[in-house]
């Protein structure tokens, strides 16, 4: 089974797929946290992606399709994955339902006003990849990472004119994409308002 994690950047996509995939025992695949290794490594991929990521715009189809498929067919997602960040429009949607699989997509609901706070309180370690939140979650110790010791920073793409655009590319190519699940039946609507745990109780319930 490959679940599809969806909703406004900061809606807790990928605190709930850790903890589904915990749960579950199959990895998550998050498009974001792949593009953004590439990035830092300045890789070939990396050296593609970069400005797009940068003004908060989608990355090429052919690219992320392509990163996608290469890691449904990979021995790590033999029993299914969650997918984080993919698809983001029609057109990687239509990609994925060429390659056959039985899907299920969870829509965490937030409202817009809350995820740019939690955005703007985003913090993430650049060594280990854990992430905060100033507000509901913070280091121990100010701006230092609990589980290695790095010092916190802030995703370049958390700023705020960034994050308005992110929102804007949402509601125009991504929000078509949970409609196009619910007419296939294979749609559930979390409310993601909460703490992690009440959000990932909610999901357990229909996961
Ligand atoms: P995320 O971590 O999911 O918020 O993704 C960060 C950035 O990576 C996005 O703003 C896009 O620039 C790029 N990105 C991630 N996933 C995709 C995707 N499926 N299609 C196009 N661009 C993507």
């Amino acid at each position: 089974m490959i679940y599809i994690l969806l909703g406004l950047p900061g809606a807790g996509k990928g605190t709930q797929g850790e903890l589904l995939s915990q749960k579950l025992g199959i990895p998550r695949v998050s498009t974001g946290d792949i593009l953004r290794e590439a990035v830092r490594k300045g890789t070939p991929l990396g050296r593609k992606a970069k400005e797009a990521m940068e003004r908060g715009e989608l990355v090429s189809d052919d690219i992320v399709i392509g990163i996608v498929e290469d890691k449904l067919k990979s021995e790590e997602c033999a029993k299914g994955c969650i997918l984080d960040g993919f698809p983001r429009n029609l057109a990687q949607a239509e990609a994925l339902e060429k390659m056959g699989l039985e899907l299920r997509a969870i829509y965490i609901e937030v409202p817009e006003e809350e995820v740019v706070k939690r955005l703007s309180a985003r913090r993430v370690c650049p060594n280990c990849g854990a992430v905060y939140n100033l507000l509901t979650s913070p280091p121990k110790q100010n701006g230092v990472c609990d589980r290695c010791g790095a010092v916190l920073v802030q995703r370049e793409d958390d700023r705020e004119e960034v994050v308005r655009e992110r929102i804007r590319v949402y509601r125009e190519q991504t929000e078509p994409i949970v409609e196009f699940y619910r007419g296939k039946g294979i749609l559930e609507v979390v409310d993601g308002v909460g703490s992690p745990r009440e959000v990932f109780s909610r999901i357990q319930r229909v996961a």
